[in-house]
Order: C-alpha cells, then sequence, then structure tokens
C-alpha cells in the first residue's frame, strides 16, 4: 500500500492563517508591529530566492520585514556595524542573516553577535544551550517544522525509535535534540547518523521514523526504511533528469528532489513528506512565529 502524503504546504498554509490572526491581535494589544530584520550579503541567486519569499511571507501575515542588501565586498566589520545597530534597535524583534555569506566574512563572529532574544533563527550558541537543556526559548525553524507537522497528523514519537540522517546545526542536531525533549513532540529514543556511520542501511532500517537531512538526491532508499515508518525528507537537490516529452523527443530537465528516493520509499513507508510541498514551507513559516514570541516577549519584558 502506498504511504500518505504529510502535506507541508497545506499545513504550514494553516498555520500561517493562525499566525496572522495572532499578529493582528497583538499589533491591537500592544501597538507594535512584529518586526524582523533581514541581512542579505552578496549576490547569491538561490540565498535572493529565499530572501524574497521570507519577505513575502512577513507581509502576508503582517508581520513587518525590514530588508538589508549589502554588497559581496562588505567586511565582517560593516556586517558587524549593522548587527550591532539592529540588536539596539527597539522596534527590531527579530533578526536573521541569511547563510551562506560570502567568503571572506567571519559567519561566527556575526551569528554570536546577534541579541540571543533576537535570533529567530536559534543559532546563537545561548539558544543552543537553551534548547539542549530542555528549556527552548527560540526553536529552529526546519526541525521546529517538522515536530509540527507530525504533531497535526497526530503522528507518535513518544518511545519511538527516531533516526535522523545529518549532523547539521541547522538541521540534524537540533532536530535530534528536539525528538529527545520531554513531552509532546519529543520522548522519542534518537540515533544521529552522518557520513562516518558505519551500517547506516541498518540502523535506518530500525527507525519507526526517519528524518534525512544530508543534501545527497535520493540517497535513502525503499531497502533502508522499516514496513510503515514515517519518512520525512528534508533533502533539497537539484537534479538533471533526462525525459520524453508528448511528442517521443528526448530533453533535459532540471527537477528539484529531496534525500529519499520518494517513488520505491512511498511503497514502503506509512507516512511520507513530498519535494517540494514538505518540509520547506514550514520552514518560513516557523521563522514568522518565531519572529511574533520574540516580539512578545521583548514586548512584555519592557511592560
Ligand atoms: P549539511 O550541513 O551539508 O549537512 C549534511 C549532513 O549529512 C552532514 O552531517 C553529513 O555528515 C551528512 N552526510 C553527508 N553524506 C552522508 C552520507 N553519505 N551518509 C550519511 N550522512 C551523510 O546540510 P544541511 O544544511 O543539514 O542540509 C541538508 C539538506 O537539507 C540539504 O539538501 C539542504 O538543502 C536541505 N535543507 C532544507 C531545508 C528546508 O527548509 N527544506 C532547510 C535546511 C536544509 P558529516 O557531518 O559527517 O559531513
Amino acid at each position: 500500500m502506498s504511504a500518505q502524503i504529510l502535506d507541508g504546504k497545506g499545513t504550514a498554509e494553516q498555520i500561517r492563517y493562525e499566525i496572522k490572526d495572532e499578529v493582528a491581535r497583538f499589533i491591537e494589544e500592544t501597538g507594535v508591529q512584529p518586526t524582523l530584520a533581514v541581512v542579505l550579503v552578496g549576490d547569491d541567486p538561490a540565498s535572493q530566492v529565499y530572501v524574497r519569499n521570507k519577505e513575502n511571507a512577513c507581509a502576508k501575515v503582517g508581520v513587518r520585514s525590514l530588508m538589508y542588501r549589502l554588497p559581496k565586498e562588505t567586511t565582517s566589520d560593516e556586517l558587524c556595524e549593522l548587527i550591532e545597530k539592529l540588536d539596539g534597535d527597539e522596534s527590531v524583534h527579530g533578526i536573521l542573516v541569511q547563510l551562506p555569506l560570502p567568503k571572506g566574512i567571519d559567519e561566527k563572529r556575526i551569528l554570536d553577535l546577534i541579541d540571543p532574544r533576537k535570533d529567530v533563527d536559534a543559532f546563537h550558541p545561548e539558544n543552543v544551550g537553551l534548547l539542549s537543556q530542555g528549556r527552548p526559548r527560540f526553536l529552529p525553524c526546519t526541525p521546529y517544522g517538522i515536530q509540527r507537522l507530525l504533531a497535526r497528523y497526530n503522528i507518535e514519537t513518544k518511545g519511538k525509535r527516531v533516526v535522523v540522517i545529518g549532523r547539521s546545526d541547522i538541521v540534524g542536531k537540533p532536530m535530534g535534540l528536539l525528538f529527545l525533549q520531554k513531552g509532546l513532540g519529543g520522548d522519542a529514543t534518537v540515533t544521529i547518523c552522518h557520513s562516518q556511520t558505519e551500517n547506516l542501511p541498518e540502523i535506518v532500517r530500525e527507525a519507526d521514523i526517519v528524518v534525512a537531512a544530508i543534501g545527497k538526491a535520493e540517497f535513502v532508499t525503499a531497502d533502508m526504511i522499516k514496513p510503515g515508518a514515517v519518512v520525512v525528507d528534508v533533502g533539497m537537490n537539484r537534479v538533471q533528469r533526462e525525459i520524453v516529452d508528448e511528442n517521443g523527443e528526448k530533453k533535459t530537465i532540471s527537477k528539484l528532489v529531496g534525500d529519499v528516493d520518494f517513488d520505491a520509499v512511498k511503497e514502503v513507508a506509512s507516512w511520507i513528506t513530498p519535494v517540494p510541498g514538505g518540509v520547506g514551507p514550514l520552514t518560513v513559516t516557523m521563522l514568522l512565529l518565531n519572529t511574533l514570541n520574540g516580539a512578545r516577549r521583548q514586548v512584555a519584558a519592557t511592560r
């Protein structure tokens, strides 16, 4: 039997609808509009698209976005100066620096300088520490989105074996920490795999829930999945595929695929996220929620 689809796009739309209401209520009660500052350095085309998506998403739910587009020649000192200005600006509740930064800019120095109370990406060591102690301030957007998606479909994590493939600071590690938290959406038994893991397919086959965050097209194959497992695909990989068009002619197209071999794995899994339309839309949605929550805490602290 074919797996059911975990519809990230639809879930993200529902959550954004709720956020829009909450933002309107917050503005009415406090007179303050939640505000996200987005900093983009250089002219990386993918980053430009991501930033535009974030800007549009903010506008749709009533969050104000302030865009800072800086040339690729910007120095670490100049960028630090901007971050310090935004840290000190009371009307800004969230600061996001689009990654990757151009070579030559000290990424760690920049991210560490963001006021942890405005760190909506949850990259700051203080926020990572709070999360690992089970008392998070901000939850990292992609793992948070995945947790919300599973909750919407009543997928139980308590007591389940979860295998996360990938140990990045952005996805893999915080995903593992979220599943480890006590309470709803947590209480799982977690294994995190990476490029040095031995017997990876064997380990993945033990999982009730698999999260693939590797960055390798269709890496996870059907034989790695336990029948009935839930499969979440974080990967976004652009590949070239040869197809035969309606006139019977061969042509090459560019296609977005995940880290999971969707067509084969869906025949084994019970639930699966598609790519696109799975995890991606939830990541931006959680950014909006983090900005609203940041504004709530900052306003509460001053009244
Ligand atoms: P990353 O920083 O490159 O990390 C990839 C991880 O995969 C690393 O931990 C790496 O292990 C591991 N890995 C690589 N090859 C492996 C292999 N053969 N076997 C087992 N593990 C292997 O990537 P990321 O930032 O976490 O992103 C992962 C993917 O998710 C990318 O496709 C990215 O575009 C996508 N993504 C999507 C969203 C979204 O919103 N949908 C958000 C973020 C990322 P080592 O640590 O040992 O090198």
